[in-house]
This record gives structure tokens, sequence and C-alpha cells, in this order.
């Protein structure tokens, strides 16, 4: 076990980062490309099986390096169709991913953390407290393991046509491991999926946002749940720190000179606190001024929370409120509930949770910045 954990996980690196390593070993740098191609295109994880690169070679890197995914430790399928898998870490921790099939598209919902410190009050992740950012691989074997998991269609279709990093954590507070991730994802040699396939999701972390814009092109989703301060302070702490004016700068910011980009704003409807048609008048006022799509996500229950989910005609009536203001309005359809899989219902197995603290949230943004 530990001559496993010193040897160097290849998930983890990028491009860059993988020609470096072959460089280093004296080796030219086409052999990352034969790599990459191995493990995301043909989702082979044994050097032994990588017939191009030669034996000599096989043998070294069997013995100093890996492609070490998380393991399965539970996996759950729901009535609709819906996986959701419980994965383990080094050290006991445990995350979640969840794959969402839809007659057009497969989607896979990764998470970026163990647990997160945003404290979002309707949000079941936020209960676990936070513990450790993922690393790169960590984050990318999500999707390997669920590539290698689901395989193919009938037709030779792959299952995963799109990934959000919507499950635990906030994805732009563990920036470098989760830019790299999407790297991977974006490119060919990796799994080859465009730009509006791949989507952070994030609670507002404003410096995040034009960081992410200048190094890889992406989707973005903003979870906003409310049209002024004062309510989503409530809601997203976070919001004292980066209110909803920097925020939608910071919105229009990341779209411009983009064609044909726009931002989808996630916003979860709870009974009688952020649902009335006042609220969807002021929302689309606000959204009319970005690019942007809105998303209306009904409130997930978890035990403990006082939170209720607003009632149908309600939800129908926010949206064409919103949509008469002139704001594209989805609702999203609840997946996987009877396997507690849907949004804010990820909760993994969140050990030592002494980070979380305001604390860790200064230097992380601090850090960002
Ligand atoms: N940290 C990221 C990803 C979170 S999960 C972010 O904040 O965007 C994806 C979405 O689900 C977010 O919009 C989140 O606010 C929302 N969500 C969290 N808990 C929920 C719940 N119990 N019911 C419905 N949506 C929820």
């Amino acid at each position: 076990m530990s001559a496993q954990s010193t040897r160097i996980n290849l998930l983890d690196l990028d491009l860059g980062g993988l020609r470096d390593f072959f460089l280093s070993l004296g080796e030219k740098p086409f052999r990352a490309h034969q790599v990459l191609k191995w493990i995301y295109h043909q989702h082979v994880t044994d050097f032994e099986a990588m017939t191009d690169l030669g034996l000599d070679l096989r043998r070294r890197l069997s013995l100093i390096a890996e492609v070490r995914m998380p393991e399965i430790l539970g996996e759950q399928h729901s009535a609709d169709g819906t996986v959701k898998w419980l994965l383990g870490l080094p050290g006991g921790s445990a995350i979640e991913s969840v794959f969402i099939p839809e007659p057009a598209r497969g989607t896979l919902c990764i998470s970026s953390q163990v647990g997160c410190a945003l404290n979002c009050t309707f949000c079941s992740t936020a209960t676990q407290g936070f513990s450790r950012n993922l690393t790169a691989g960590e984050i990318i074997g999500q999707v390997l393991l669920a590539a290698r998991a689901l395989g193919h269609e009938r037709n030779g279709r792959r299952r995963i046509t799109n990934v959000v990093l919507m499950g635990m954590g906030e994805p732009l507070l563990n920036f470098e491991p989760v830019v790299s991730a999407l790297e991977i994802m974006r490119h060919d040699l990796g799994f080859g999926l465009a730009a509006k396939r791949v989507t952070v999701s994030t609670a507002g972390l404003v410096p995040g946002i034009a960081r992410l814009r200048d190094r890889v092109d992406v989707a973005l989703a903003v979870s906003l749940h409310a049209p002024n301060d004062a309510l989503r302070e409530q809601l997203v702490p976070l919001n004292r720190k980066y209110p909803i004016k920097p925020l939608l700068d910071a919105c229009r910011a990341y779209v411009a000179g983009r064609r044909k980009r726009s931002i989808t704003f996630e916003y979860t409807l709870l009974d009688g606190v952020n649902d009335s048609p006042q609220h969807a008048r002021a929302l689309a006022s606000l959204l009319k001024t970005v690019p942007s799509k809105l998303n209306l996500i009904p409130f997930n229950s978890f035990p403990g929370t006082a939170y209720r989910c607003s009632r149908p005609e309600r939800i129908e009536e926010f949206q064409s409120i919103v949509m008469a203001g002139g704001v594209i309005a989805t609702v999203r359809r609840t997946r996987g509930d009877d396997i507690d899989a849907a949004c804010g219902q990820l909760v993994g197995r969140v050990l030592d949770r002494t980070r979380r603290s305001r604390g860790y949230l200064a230097t992380a943004q601090g850090k960002d910045a």
C-alpha cells in the first residue's frame, strides 16, 4: 500500500504535465499522447496493456506510476435510470457522482471537494462540513470511472455526452485541480467534449469566474437563488463577500466576446422564501441585463431541513412570470430522488471536518482573489 501511494498518479497530470513527465524519463513527448489515448479513449489503466509503448517503458511505468481512480464503494440505480456512485478516497472520505440519462444526452454530475465550506442554508452537502479539496486525478477519475462502468450504447455512441461540476463542493475554490481536469474533459486526447457540454457551477466566487475564463473554455452556471442581496445573503452566505452586482458584472465579462454563449442561472425554489410573483419579476429584470438562461430547481428535501419545495402551481407561475419578462426559463426535472441523487442531496462521507471554518474560507478566497 505504501509503495503504491508513492507512485505518481497519471490522472493528476494535464497534457503539459504528462509531456514533462515523459521528458523527465528521457522519452519523447508523444508518449504522453499515446498514454492519454489509452486512458481516456480506451479506458485502459494497466500499463501492461498499452501495447504501443514498448516493453521497457511499460515496466518502468509500472514501477513509478499508476492510473489510480477512486474506489467504487457503492452503486445505486434509480427507477428513472439515474445511477449514483459512492466513491472512496484515501483516508476514508467518500464523494458522490451521479449519471443522469436523457433521450438525447447523458449527463455526469461530479464532485470537486469532500464536503463544502460555503454553508448554503438549503444544501445538504453544507451540513456535512468541509474536509479537503479533491486532486485533479480524483476529479477526472470520476469521469473515467463512470465512462468505464457505463460503457457505450449499442450504436457505439458514448453514454456520457455532458459533464457538470454540480456535485459536492465549490469548484472555483479548488481552482488548479479543477482546471486541469476540465482541460482533459475538453481535449481531443482526453474526453473531447465541446465547450458547451462541460459546465462549472459556482455559488458566485467572483474572482474565480474571471480566472476561469482566462484558462479554459467551458460553460458557466451560477447559483443565484434570490433576486436581491438581503435574501441572497440568507441563502448563500458567500453573497456577503460577493454581492449580486459584482457577480452579474463577472458573468457579463465571462460571456463577452464569445458568440452564442450565455450563463445558466440556477434558482432553487423554496416555498414561501424566494418563490413569490414579486421575486419572479425582480429576477427577470436582473437577468435581462446578462445573456442568460434560468434553470429553476424544485427544492429537494433532506433530513433536518426546515425548507419545503414550492407547490407545482407556484413553480409554473414563477416560470411564466420570468418568461413574460423576457428570460428563457426551464424547470429542472428532479432525477434520482428515490436514491437521494438529486441536487443538494449528495453527502458522501466527510471525515475530518476541522477545516470547516471561516478561517479556511478566508484563506481559500484570499488565494483566489
Ligand atoms: N457549489 C456549486 C455546485 C453546487 S450543486 C454551486 O453552488 O453552484 C448545484 C446546484 O444545486 C446549485 O445551484 C445548488 O445551489 C443547488 N442546490 C443545493 N441544494 C439543493 C437542494 N436541496 N435542492 C435543490 N437544489 C439545491
